[in-house]
């Protein structure tokens, strides 16, 4: 396995991406890694790219950039068909490997994918990035520092307007992945999942092509039933304008409304509503992509996780697939999150 040394990873790219762009890049070089290599299914595009974002190396030949020893890391952003093979063939080259979710389109090929990585003894990480959060992971600690009591029920409100630019394959293409399930579904699956520490057990659902969809759904409503009985009802879209983002915890003693939370930047406020009154609670404002990628580079390291591992990715996609097939047969599904077991 490559032991790169911490913050001079080099990394190749798979998949010439708009959240490489936008975040991923910018997120690896403010860790001190370089990004080596830049891999696309078209040359054209590569160089492109690579010109673009400064990046030495570029092409279409996976198996070439993998071949190379001194790249230690992959971040894998092509469309969500296209993760298992490349993933697959990185681990097999004894890289770490940071995936985009969700992980695969089902859960026998996502299962593969971590037992692979497991078995190689590379990292593999999820980029799950609202767990890295200041708001999450200060929403976390109050619900842990018991100061809602017992939680009652979650509301995740997650319906967005999708930018025109990201308007391709994620509403009419269902062979790359495309819907909002796989895209926004799955984030909020992880955030459940990060603030409760349990998996849904059973869920119901309704989807809908609001506007944008074509053959796949752009909107979708779900109500999930957790062991400790908490209810969760979520709710996303690519549809909404002006209905914002937010996730409120409700509890015993306190309820917590976080607005403008559900979102790739450090944005939003979080009140917590209490018998003594509403309160402003402040929280960190870093980048949530760094974060992310300082924990991978802690766990390649070897001293500590990364955020969201591969049975993470591997859960929320779990509870979106669910979310999918409740809203398809219009049935009550139970969360079945190892295709081998059953469990
Ligand atoms: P894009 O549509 O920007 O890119 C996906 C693929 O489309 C690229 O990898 C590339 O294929 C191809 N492509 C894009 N632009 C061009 C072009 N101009 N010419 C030719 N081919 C092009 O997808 P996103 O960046 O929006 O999403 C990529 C992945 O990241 C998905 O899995 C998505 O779910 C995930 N994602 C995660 C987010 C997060 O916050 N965790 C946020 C946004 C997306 P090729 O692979 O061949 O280069």
């Amino acid at each position: 396995m490559t032991q790169p040394q911490h913050g001079s990873l080099q990394w190749g790219l798979i998949g010439a991406s708009t959240i490489a762009a936008e975040h991923m890049i910018g997120a690896i070089r403010a860790t001190g890694g370089v990004v080596a290599h830049v891999v696309s299914g078209n040359p054209a595009h590569a160089a492109t790219y690579a010109q673009a974002h400064g990046i030495a190396g570029h092409g279409s030949d996976l198996g070439a950039m993998l071949a190379d020893p001194a790249i230690g890391a992959v971040y894998i952003s092509s469309t969500n068909d296209k993760h298992r093979a490349q993933a697959l063939a990185a681990i097999a080259a004894s890289k770490h490997v940071l995936c985009e979710k969700p992980l695969a389109l089902t859960l026998a090929d996502a299962e593969g994918m971590v037992e692979a990585a497991e078995a190689a003894g590379v990292v593999f990480a999820t980029n799950h990035h609202l767990r890295n959060a200041g708001s999450h992971l200060t929403i976390r600690e109050l619900i842990r520092a018991g100061r809602i009591g017992r939680v009652l029920s979650m509301r995740v409100h997650h319906a967005v307007m999708l930018p025109p630019h990201l308007q391709g394959w994620r509403i009419n293409d269902p062979a790359a992945g495309g819907g909002v399930i796989p895209d926004i579904t799955v984030h909020d699956a992880d955030t459940v999942r990060f603030h409760l520490d349990e998996d849904p057990e059973e869920i119901v659902a309704m989807a809908a092509a609001s506007g944008l969809g074509e053959g796949v759904e752009d909107s979708v409503m779900s109500v999930w039933s957790m062991p400790s009985g908490v209810q969760v009802f979520a709710h996303e879209s690519f549809t909404h304008a002006f209905a914002g983002s937010g996730i409120e915890v409700h509890g015993t003693e306190g309820s917590i409304f976080a607005r403008g939370v559900m979102t790739q930047r450090p944005l939003g406020e979080i009140t917590l509503v209490t018998a003594a009154g509403a309160e402003v609670v402040p929280f960190p404002a870093h980048n949530l992509y760094v974060r992310g990628i300082e924990q991978f580079l802690a766990a390649v390291a070897g001293k500590g996780r990364p955020a969201a591992d591969g049975w993470d990715g591997l859960r929320s996609l779990a509870v979106a697939l669910t979310v999918r097939a409740a809203a398809l047969t219009g049935t009550r599904q139970r969360v079945v999150s190892s295709p081998v077991s059953g469990a």
